[in-house]
C-alpha cells in the first residue's frame, strides 16, 4: 500500500521566437494501488474549453484514495490556441502544421507544434489508454469518435458513452479524404497504431462552458476509469449510444448564400436519403440556390446554424448506423 499523491508539474512545451516559453501543467493523480496509467487531455483546439472544464470537475471529485494506478492530465494541451480562442495557431508560428491534432507524434527538432505534440507524447505515448477532449459547436450532437478496427478502443467509447459512437476507419480502410486531411497525424489515431486504446470525446459547444457537456464528459471519464479497473464498479449511464461510422463525405453548399435550416430537424434524428436540409438562397435575388437533401439512411449528427456559407462549406453529416 502506497500514498495517494497528487501532483501538478509546469512543462515547457516549446519557445517562441523572442524567447518567451510555451507552457502548461500537467496533473499526476497517483493512486493508493497499482494500476494503469490513463492519459488525458483538452484543449488541442484552444476554444474547446468544455474538455478544460471537465477536467477542473474531474479534479474536485476524484477520490484518491479510491484510485488505483495513475491519472495523468493535461487541461490545456495548446496554450497558443486555447488564448487565442481559436482552433489553429496563426501562421507565423507554424504554417506547416497549424492544427496541433494533425502533428502526433510530433518531432522534437520540427516545427512549434511538432515540438510541442513531442513533448506531450513522452506522457501520452508512454500510458495504458488516451482520452483527448474535444468540444464541437452546438451545431453538432455530442459524440465519442474511435477506429474502426480497435475493439479495445471501442470498449473505451462504449465505457464514456454519449448519444453516438462513432467509428472512422483509418488508414488503408480508409477514403482518400482520410489522409489528404492529414488525419493519421490525429493524437487518437496515432495512440491505436501504437497500440494504446484511446477515444476521442467530442463534447457539445465551444467557448461556452455548457454544466451538460462538462457533466457528460466527467462522467464519460469516470466511467473510463471503471472500465480499465482504475475505479470500482461499472460504467454509469450516459447518454443512450446508437453505434455508427463516421462519415467523411458530407452535404456542401454547391453556392455561396443564406442557408436556412429545416426547422423540423433535430440533431440525433434517424433521416433516410433524400430528406430535405434547408434552403440555400441568394439573398439579394431570393432565388433559391439549391435545396440540400442527405445523401444517405443514418443519424443527423450536424447540422450548420450560421447561416452564412461560402460554396463547398459543410452543411450537415450523416452517419451511417451499423449493427
Ligand atoms: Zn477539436
Amino acid at each position: 500500500m502506497e500514498t495517494a499523491t497528487h501532483t501538478a508539474e509546469r512543462l515547457t512545451l516549446a519557445r517562441l521566437p523572442s524567447g518567451v516559453p510555451v507552457e502548461t501543467t500537467l496533473h499526476r493523480y497517483e493512486g493508493a494501488r497499482d494500476g494503469p496509467t490513463l492519459y488525458v487531455q483538452a484543449a488541442q483546439h484552444g476554444r474547446e474549453v468544455n474538455g478544460t472544464a471537465t477536467l477542473r470537475r474531474f479534479h474536485e471529485r476524484l477520490d484518491l484514495d479510491a484510485l488505483a494506478g495513475t491519472v495523468l492530465a493535461v487541461p490545456i494541451a495548446d496554450p497558443l490556441t486555447f488564448d487565442r480562442v481559436s482552433y489553429t495557431t496563426p501562421e507565423p508560428l507554424d504554417s506547416v502544421n497549424p492544427n496541433l491534432n494533425r502533428a502526433w507524434p510530433g518531432d522534437a527538432d520540427g516545427t512549434l507544434h511538432e515540438r510541442m505534440a513531442a513533448t506531450l507524447w513522452e506522457h501520452a505515448g508512454s500510458a495504458d489508454a488516451i482520452v483527448d477532449l474535444h468540444t464541437g459547436s452546438p451545431e453538432m450532437l455530442t459524440h465519442v469518435v474511435f477506429r474502426e478496427d480497435d475493439p479495445d478502443s471501442r470498449r473505451l467509447a462504449e465505457a464514456f458513452g454519449t448519444d453516438l459512437l462513432l467509428a472512422e476507419q483509418a488508414g488503408e480502410d480508409a477514403d482518400e479524404e482520410w489522409s489528404d486531411r492529414g488525419f493519421d497525424g490525429k493524437l487518437r489515431v496515432v495512440a491505436s497504431g501504437e497500440g494504446i486504446p484511446a477515444i476521442t470525446p467530442e463534447l457539445a459547444y465551444n467557448k461556452q462552458i455548457v454544466d451538460d457537456a462538462v457533466e457528460a464528459g466527467v462522467t464519460g471519464l469516470f466511467n473510463v476509469l471503471r472500465e480499465l479497473d482504475m475505479l470500482e464498479g461499472e460504467p454509469e449511464p450516459n447518454g443512450d449510444p446508437i453505434l455508427a461510422r463516421n462519415h467523411l463525405g458530407r452535404v456542401t453548399a454547391t453556392g455561396s448564400g443564406l442557408f436556412r435550416p429545416d426547422p423540423d430537424l433535430e440533431l440525433g434524428d434517424r433521416i433516410t436519403a433524400g430528406t430535405p436540409l434547408g434552403t440555400l438562397y441568394d439573398p439579394t435575388t431570393y432565388e433559391v440556390l439549391q435545396e440540400p437533401v442527405a445523401d444517405r439512411d443514418g443519424v443527423l449528427y450536424a447540422l450548420t446554424r450560421e447561416a452564412t456559407v461560402t460554396g463547398g462549406a459543410k452543411l450537415a453529416n450523416v452517419a451511417l448506423v451499423l449493427d
